[in-house]
């Protein structure tokens, strides 16, 4: 996809040695605009930029973007995704998770407004909760329990989108949200506790596949390059408000675990597990506003996106480490 209005020339990624943000600075190397990589390392590794260190364009700076600013002149691009993302992650860093999501978008907005760069947010589905319309579009306000076991993520991106858009309203700073629905694909971490990066490694390796409670709740899966090129599409476009980022099409958990078990070929049992608490029941995006005013869309399906997942996870198990590339 052709971003129209595509001119940014140097952008600090904060986050970037994570899932997303990896794939992120390799697009955007790809893309021409020069790379500053902020991250203290705490989910993210630098084995996930194995790939970029050579490229002169790019730079790694390991740094706290919750604890302190981060001063940088001449850059045209902010886009700040540093926070633990997944459930089991933000669980065991419940402050860093909050003050990732206030702190550190405050400094990442400074940066932005010092250098009159446009700002993109990551921001995420969770700030629906447990929604109760489907599927959801940006004008739903969402059903969050501000002091539930997932507040801590929950509430801080939903400061983190009021923190942005009071600097869009009274500072002049040309922001944009994403709210990105669940992603996968390769550089997931094996133990990082997400579904499918769970069900891939026991499916591979035939052990029992641990679906919470049910498994009729339900998620919508995108496949982390069409993210990529959503976040970038939401970036270059010209809406300040919320855009969903997601792929429409509900799959329950329990369907998932079959899935996932039957394309790997694996001898894994299904096994049901306590549920988690307080998780949403259905997710799914609507993705209209993104179609309509960025043009953008999901291209690869869960099945192709599984596949480059498990081959990803089959090599990277194979070497030891990480592989640069899907
Ligand atoms: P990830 O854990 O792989 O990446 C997060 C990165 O941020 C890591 O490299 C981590 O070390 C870094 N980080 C965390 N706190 C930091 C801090 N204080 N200072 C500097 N770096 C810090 O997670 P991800 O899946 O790549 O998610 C990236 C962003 O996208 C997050 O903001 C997340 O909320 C958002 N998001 C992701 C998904 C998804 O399905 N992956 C869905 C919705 C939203
Ligand atoms: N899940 C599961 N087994 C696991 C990990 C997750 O059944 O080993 C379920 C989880 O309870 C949720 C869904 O899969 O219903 C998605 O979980 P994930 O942590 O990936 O994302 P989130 O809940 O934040 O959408």
């Amino acid at each position: 996809m052709d971003l129209v209005g595509w001119h940014f020339r140097r952008a600090v990624v904060t986050g970037g040695a994570g899932f997303l943000g990896s794939h992120l600075c390799e697009e955007l190397i790809a893309r021409g605009t020069s790379v500053i990589c902020v991250d203290n390392l705490c989910t993210g590794t630098e084995r996930n930029l194995a790939g970029l260190r050579s490229d002169p364009r790019f730079e790694f700076v390991a740094h706290d973007i919750a604890r302190d600013a981060y001063h940088v002149d001449d850059v045209d691009l902010v886009v700040h995704l540093a926070s633990p993302a997944s459930p089991v992650d933000y669980s065991r860093m419940p402050l860093e998770t909050l003050r990732a999501g206030s702190s550190g978008t405050q400094h990442a907005l400074e940066l932005a407004e010092r250098n009159g760069a446009r700002f993109l947010l990551a921001s995420t589905s969770e700030v629906y909760g447990d929604p109760l319309r489907h599927p959801q579009s940006e004008d739903y306000w969402g059903n969050v329990d501000p002091v539930g076991p997932r507040a801590v993520y929950d509430e801080a991106k939903r400061y983190a989108e009021a923190l942005t858009s009071a600097y869009g309203r009274h500072r002049g700073v040309a922001t944009r949200i994403a709210r990105v629905f669940n992603s996968f694909g390769p550089r997931m971490r094996p133990d990082d506790g997400r579904v499918v990066s769970t069900f891939v490694r026991q499916a591979l390796r035939d052990e029992a596949i641990t679906v919470h409670g049910d498994g009729n709740q339900t998620r919508s899966l995108c496949y982390v390059d069409d993210t990529v090129r959503g976040l970038l599409a939401v970036a270059a476009g010209d809406r300040p408000t919320p855009v969903n980022i997601g792929r429409p099409g509900e799959i329950p958990v329990r369907g998932l675990a079959e899935l996932v078990r039957s394309l790997a070929g694996s001898r894994s049992p299904i096994e049901h597990v306590a549920a988690a608490a307080g998780e949403p029941r259905r997710r799914c995006p609507d993705i209209t506003v993104a179609i309509s005013e960025l043009g953008w869309r999901p291209e690869v399906g869960v099945v192709e996106g599984l596949r480059r997942t498990m081959e990803w996870f089959t090599a990277d198990a194979a070497s030891g480490q990480r592989r640069v590339r899907a």
